[in-house]
């Protein structure tokens, strides 16, 4: 590993709470933030506006190879051929079209090729699916959060909600149960937990106790400690 700082890994399913964490975490440390959801995403509503067809994977990486990324205003814009998709990736239809078009390996190549030359420097809180496991099984630092799916719904729900007055929390509730068992059971880079990451329970916690809770690990890592998990 060549890298000039660390990485530092944060998965776990939806509606957990990693966006959020992630921002403060890198904030803290001084690091950028990634969020790799947000790359499948809107790698996702670009291809559905183009008219790709999700199953055909050849036509998915025709479109890999037209396709360039831009962040902006520290992580927070995503840019695709030049297009700001910043506000449209956070409708609900695009975190379903992510998970469909996340499921097909071409893509996955592309995009994990991709956070690996974004992130190649380190100094980094990336957060997804698969960091700790496919895109830098080498973190020196992995965390995999965690909560039932009624706390990620109610959560998911209040950051939804005044937005999205007319929706019921069994919807949000549906989305992300239905979210979660594709993320799972996908073939390629299944959502789970690495074997060497710290795994944290969020559904009691409230995010200063997980703030708190991931900085001491890091600070314990990155002196050189090692933490089981
Ligand atoms: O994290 P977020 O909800 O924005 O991610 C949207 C979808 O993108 C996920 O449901 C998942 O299918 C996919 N994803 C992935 N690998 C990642 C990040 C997101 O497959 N590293």
């Amino acid at each position: 590993m060549n890298r000039r700082g660390p990485v530092i890994a944060i998965d776990g399913p939806s509606g957990v709470g990693k966006s959020t964490i992630s921002r403060i975490i890198a904030r803290r440390l001084g690091f950028r933030y990634i969020d790799t959801g947000a790359m499948y995403r809107a790698f996702a509503v670009a291809a559905h506006d183009e008219g790709v067809d999700v199953d055909d994977e050849d036509a998915l990486e025709r479109f890999c190879e037209r396709v360039e990324f831009r962040f902006g205003d520290e992580g927070e814009r995503i840019f695709l051929n030049g297009r700001d998709y910043t506000d449209r990736i956070r409708e609900p239809s695009a975190g379903k079209l992510a998970s469909i078009v996340s499921t097909r390996r071409k893509v996955r190549e592309f995009l994990v090729e991709l956070q690996r030359r974004i992130a190649r420097d380190g100094c980094v809180v990336m957060e997804g699916r698969d960091i700790g496991t496919v895109v830098f099984p080498d973190a020196e630092v992995k965390i995999y959060l965690d909560a039932s799916s009624r706390a990620r719904a109610e959560r998911r729900y209040t950051q939804l909600a005044p937005s999205n007055a007319v929706r019921a929390v069994e919807d949000v509730a549906r989305e992300i149960e239905e979210r979660d068992e594709r993320d799972r059971n996908r073939p390629h880079s299944p959502l789970k937990k690495a074997d060497d990451a710290v795994h944290i329970d969020t559904t009691e916690l409230g995010i200063r106790e997980v703030e708190e809770r991931i900085m001491e690990i890091v600070e314990e890592r990155l002196a050189g400690g090692g933490t089981d998990s």
